[in-house]
């Protein structure tokens, strides 16, 4: 052998020796091993039993059993324009998901009081959480409605038994539609003291909600008739009538009004004279107290509006539930 044929056959005998080495190198590891070792039943074993909610339908008078995720289609339905952002729907659909759970009874919630008989929660706005069945709304609403309800279901599934939780425990996942540029503090509304994670915060993200700005004339005689008796006569004039704000809430709303002379709250006021929310400023036209108001709601929490505009930012639905629940994980949940 030529000392070149030698240096030839050492070159061919060291790709034949390596390419075994470089092609196990290069084939893909599997992801998990290929055999299930028993220590693993299949996913459908795993996955319990969905958990039921007992949910008061005051349209039909009656408490009905419904699985919790086909309840919370209906409440997203009834709740928020499917329309909105993906991740605003999921964050939304974490906040129901969450809300739901707190009353539920069987896991130790209060349920909710308006019902006839024992019911977990009830199907009023203005009291637990609307909901529209969402079989019957689809047809009525057409191709529209099944749209709607295939996003909402995505949003359900993609946070599938997905909850916000303070310190471990389930919050009160309360909502409005547009908080106008600040949302509120819990504890300017209702009692039970302040709560870490239901603080205001300053949202930039309602802004292209039609409910942001809004101009309302309340006619003297209407505010005279919201108006305890001994103020009414002066006020229905409009002559006489002095107002100043005698305490502001943390989210910069209404507190306390002082008419001439007389306190009356803010929260009074909005439910008398059916304001869409306690933030508004005021001045005297001819006809009567002409409100510049702002947003629409409570103003608590989450504002619907605003998480729509956050994702139009590119934040997701985690952002989204831990800006207006400062201090919350999502976690989930585990009975
Ligand atoms: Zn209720
Ligand atoms: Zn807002």
């Amino acid at each position: 052998m030529t000392r070149k044929a030698a240096l030839l056959f050492f070159a061919i005998a060291l790709v034949v020796l390596l390419l075994p080495a470089a092609v196990v190198t290069l084939a893909p590891s599997p992801e998990r091993p290929p055999q299930n070792n028993g220590n693993n039943p299949p996913e459908e074993k795993r996955s319990k039993k969905s958990l039921q909610i007992r949910l008061y339908r005051d349209d039909i008078n009656e408490v009905v059993l419904l699985d919790l995720e086909e309840y919370l289609t209906g409440v997203l339905l009834a709740e928020i324009p499917s329309s909105f952002e993906m991740e605003a729907l999921k964050a939304q659909a974490v906040i129901a998901r969450t809300y739901a759970l707190r009353q539920m009874r069987s896991l130790g919630g209060e349920g909710c009081g308006e019902a006839p008989s024992p019911a977990d929660i009830c199907s009023k706005s203005t009291h637990c959480q609307a909901w529209l069945d969402p079989v019957k709304t689809a047809a009525q609403w057409g191709p529209e409605g099944e749209a709607s309800l295939d996003r909402i279901r995505q949003a359900l599934e993609e946070t599938s038994g997905e909850v916000a939780l303070y310190q471990g425990k389930l919050i009160e996942a309360v909502y409005h539609s547009t908080c106008g540029g600040k949302t509120e503090a819990s504890h300017a509304l209702w009692s039970g003291g302040e709560l870490p994670y239901l603080q205001s915060v300053n949202c930039p993200y309602c802004k292209h909600s039609p409910h942001y700005r809004g101009e309302l004339l309340i006619p003297f005689t209407q505010l005279a008739k919201a108006l305890p008796q001994d103020l009414a006569l002066p006020v229905a004039s409009g002559e006489q009538l002095l107002l100043e704000m005698a305490s502001e809430t943390p989210g910069g709303r209404v507190g306390t009004l002082k008419i001439n002379g007389t306190l009356v709250e803010g929260k009074e006021l909005r439910q008398q004279l059916e304001l869409p929310s306690t933030a508004f400023a005021w001045e005297l036209a001819e006809e009567g107290l002409l409100l510049h108001t702002r947003g629409r709601g409570h103003g608590v929490g989450l504002c619907q509006y605003g998480a729509d505009g956050a994702a139009k930012e590119g934040k997701n639905y985690r952002q989204i539930v831990m800006f207006y629940y400062p201090g919350v994980e999502i976690a989930k949940f585990l009975p």
